[in-house]
This record gives structure tokens, C-alpha cells and sequence, in this order.
């Protein structure tokens, strides 16, 4: 508890400033009130570490740290970058070599077509960003009414005020009035497993997505401007969509001429054991939005991806995107995400992805499904829900009061193993890096946290 850090704070008074001052995005502050916050000072591979204790990752930070934490050529690229040019803007006809390598590089591993790439700093800047160049673009094409976006229930697309109004989860919408917004319209998901009642899998998909062609419908075409879709619903709970959802969204945006984003901010460069989630499921969007994954989250950096033909109306003669931000296409960023692309390369890290360790990533996992709290274990490359239920055969739920899946997820802290509580679902989202042995800890640890609370349930 004496430990200092470079400045000279013992860890208990950091902790103490931190209580005081900090503002911990999503939190209660209350939960702060009672407990400290834990000081992580440290990382190398999947463990992260602090106050005399290491923790397995298999969240990788927030689903971000896909090369694994401490990579020694990741910190050297961001000195020798900073050493070359500390920051130099991109407004107006400047660049700098980072970034324009950054952008050739996306463009040639994005899907075909997509070859015009704008840089932000977070996943939810680039949603924004989408936001006003769609609008930017049908006014561009002389259809200034097209405006209406749809977005679907359990989706997260970001935390700025336009994008949390594309939000399904209502706790997030409500404080700031943003449930009836008007221009944003929300339609179903392809949660099977919680919505689809007495429907087969392919039955619930396709009313899924027959609820995006009546919503276009009832709207009308020409006020509908695009469609947002998260390929696998991450942040509530990894809902992955069945095969032929997507590429039907697709078609149907396609006859409605309804522009479709793929918001790849969790799924970008490689999660699903493809560059893309788009070659995973099948389909082709018009824009897509990379953060997480970009840069490993050793550095903040997004990208918006436009295909041509949505670029060459926005770029048009004289047009000027009237949108940036300061730090847009900053070379120390793009150095450190062209780094993070070169290791994913270098070490066949997307094709570990979906050869080796995302199959027995699921292997592994789906040992839990027999366990009485869980009722359906989803994974595709290395993302993976769990959603807990207090009745396998009605799939009925705890409240969400209860906090089952927070104390599934302490149980597995106190075990040495960070995985996330989101709603009724564990979400787990390794490194890229994470080994066999590795995996084997955590769902060993994962199946005597749910034994724990199911015996703690119980006893109660
Ligand atoms: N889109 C998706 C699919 C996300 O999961 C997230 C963050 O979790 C965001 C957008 C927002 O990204 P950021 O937190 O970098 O703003």
C-alpha cells in the first residue's frame, strides 16, 4: 500500500483523488462511494495488473486490445512517430505519411469498392461522422428529405448525442429524452433466442428483417436516408446474426435505396476471423465505421469507409464535407494502427482467429451451455455471449435488479479472470493472442462462478 508512483502518490491516495475528482464513464457513482476504484498500472499479453494482482483479460480492455497489451513495437513505433512529427493537422490539402499509408492500407483491405477513408478519434465520432455525410450526401443528390435513420433494438453505436440516438437499450435514451427522437426509427433484431417465441430461427430472421422493408414502407422510401447495423450486437450481449439475415438487410436497403452502414467498430480487423465482418456474414455495406480494433486501443483512433460510389457524391465538383476534428488523421495515431495492421499480418493473427483459436474458443464455451444458469452460449470468431436465464426450458430471465451476471462476473475476478456483465449476458472478447491454455482457465473459472452464484441462488 506504500508503493508510489513516478510522482510520488502513494497508490491509496491516487485512489483517493480519483474517488474525488474522476467521473468514470457508465458507472454508478454511488458504486465509487462505497469501493475505491482499482488502479491498473500495468499489461503484457492478456493480463492486466494492479495493486499486487494480475487479472486474465478475456475482454481485451473494451473488446479493443486485439495484439494484446505491452507489445514492445507498438510503443516504439508511437516514440519514433511523435519524435518525427508530434501532430500536424489534415484540413485543407495537408497530410502527413502516416496517415496516407493508414488510408492505402484500409483501402486494400477493405471490401471491394471501399477505397475513401476518413479518420476520427473513437468509435462514436465516426458513427457521428456517418450520421452528417449521409445527410450530406442526399442533399448532395437533390433529396434533402431523405433523413429518417433505422437502427434496431439491443444496438450501441456510440455515446454523442446523435449516435446515442441510435441506441436500442432504453436506459441509455430515457435520461435524455432521446426514446422518441424524431428521424431515428428502430426495428426488430434477430434475437432468436429471446424473441423468437414459438418462431423456428429462420422464421424469426425473416420477420426480422420484414420488419425493415414495412418500416421503409410505412415511412416512406424517399424519407428513409440509411440503415445502421452492428454485424454481431456487441455491447448487448454478442447477438450474432443467423446466416442470410444480413445479406437480406442488404437487399432490401438495395431496393429501397437506403444506404447501409456497417458499424464494424467491434467486428473491424479481424474479431470475427475475417478483416471484416461483412466477408463473415455475407454482405456488402455502403460505409463502415473501424475504431476499436484499428489501433489495439493502444492509441484513440477511428475510420469512416466510404465506397466510391458514395464518395463520389460527397466529393463531388466544388462540395465541401464541412465536418473534422483536430486531431483527425494524426500521424502518431495512424503510425501506431498501420503498426497494429502489420502484426495482425505478420502473425497471421485474423487466420488464427478463424482457423484455430475462435473454433476452440466456441469448443470450449459451449461445456457451459449445461450448466442450470445458462441458457444459450453464442460465439463467432473470438466474441462470445452468455446469456444466463433462471429457467432453461421457458428462457425466462432474473431480474436485472438481481445483478446475476455481475456476480457471475466477480466471482470470476476473484478467480483471477475479467470477463463483462452487460444485462442478462457474460460478454467475452479476448486478445487475439490468447492461447489454448489460456482459454481452458477461463471457462474453468467461468463454470465455478456460475456453480457459485447458482449454488448462492439456491441457498437463498
Ligand atoms: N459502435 C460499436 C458497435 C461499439 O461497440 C462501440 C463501443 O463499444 C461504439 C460504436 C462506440 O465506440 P467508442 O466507445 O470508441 O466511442
Amino acid at each position: 500500500s506504500q508503493e508510489t508512483d513516478q510522482e510520488g502518490a502513494s497508490l491509496i491516495e491516487l485512489q483517493e483523488i480519483d474517488q474525488k475528482h474522476h467521473i468514470h464513464p457508465f458507472t454508478a457513482a454511488s458504486a465509487l462511494r462505497q469501493a475505491p476504484p482499482f488502479l491498473i498500472d500495468g499489461a503484457s499479453g492478456c493480463y492486466v495488473s494492479g495493486q499486487g494482482i494480475k487479472l486474465l483479460d478475456m475482454m481485451a480492455g473494451l473488446g479493443c486490445v486485439n495484439v494484446g497489451y505491452g507489445r514492445k513495437e507498438m510503443v516504439n513505433t508511437a516514440a519514433e512517430a511523435m519524435q518525427a512529427l508530434s501532430y500536424y493537422h489534415s484540413f485543407s490539402a495537408v497530410s502527413n505519411p502516416t496517415a496516407a499509408a493508414l488510408s492505402g492500407l484500409i483501402a486494400n483491405l477493405a471490401p471491394e469498392g471501399m477505397n475513401r477513408v476518413f479518420f476520427a478519434n473513437s468509435g462514436s465520432e465516426a458513427n457521428e461522422t456517418v450520421l452528417k455525410l449521409i445527410r450530406y450526401y442526399w442533399r448532395s443528390k437533390g433529396k434533402p428529405e431523405k433523413k429518417i435513420i433505422l437502427t434496431r433494438d439491443y444496438a450501441y453505436h456510440g455515446s454523442t448525442l446523435a449516435t446515442t440516438a441510435l441506441n436500442g437499450n432504453p436506459a441509455m435514451l430515457e435520461p435524455y429524452g432521446l426514446e422518441t427522437e424524431t428521424g431515428i426509427e428502430r426495428v426488430r433484431a434477430p434475437y432468436w433466442y429471446r424473441q423468437g417465441g414459438s418462431d423456428t430461427p429462420e422464421q424469426h430472421w425473416k420477420k426480422a428483417a420484414q420488419d425493415i422493408e414495412d418500416k421503409i414502407i410505412e415511412l416512406g422510401a424517399e424519407n428513409v436516408a440509411a440503415m445502421f447495423v452492428e454485424p454481431i450486437q456487441a455491447t448487448m450481449g454478442a447477438i450474432i446474426p443467423p446466416e442470410g439475415y444480413l445479406p437480406e438487410v442488404e437487399r432490401i436497403c438495395r431496393k429501397y435505396n437506403v444506404l447501409l452502414v456497417a458499424d464494424e467498430v467491434v467486428t473491424g480487423l479481424g474479431r470475427t476471423g475475417h478483416w471484416f465482418a461483412q466477408e463473415t456474414f455475407g454482405f456488402k455495406a455502403d460505409i463502415m465505421t473501424l475504431a476499436k480494433g484499428l489501433s489495439s486501443g493502444y492509441v484513440p483512433i477511428s475510420a469512416v469507409v466510404l465506397h466510391d460510389d458514395i464518395a463520389s457524391v460527397v466529393e463531388d465538383g466544388e462540395n465541401i464535407f464541412q465536418h473534422g476534428f483536430t486531431t483527425s488523421a494524426h500521424p502518431v495515431m495512424a503510425a501506431v494502427a498501420l503498426r497494429n495492421i502489420d502484426i495482425l499480418m505478420k502473425e497471421g493473427l485474423v487466420d488464427r482467429v478463424r482457423t484455430d483459436i475462435g473454433p476452440y474458443f466456441a469448443k470450449k464455451l459451449a461445456s457451459l451451455a449445461d450448466l442450470p444458469l445458462v441458457g444459450e452460449v453464442r460465439t463467432c470468431g473470438l466474441i462470445a455471449g452468455i446469456e444466463l436465464v433462471s429457467d432453461k426450458t421457458t428462457r425466462a430471465q432474473y431480474p436485472i435488479e438481481a445483478g446475476i451476471c455481475s456476480h457471475v462476473s466477480q466471482a470470476a475476478l476473484l478467480r483471477g479472470v475479467i470477463v463483462r456483465p452487460t444485462g442478462n449476458n457474460i460478454v467475452l472478447c479476448p486478445p487475439f493472442i490468447v492461447t489454448h491454455k489460456e482459454i481452458d482457465a477461463a471457462v474453468d473459472v467461468l463454470a465455478e462462478a456460475l456453480t457459485e452464484i447458482e449454488n448462492a441462488i439456491k441457498a437463498s
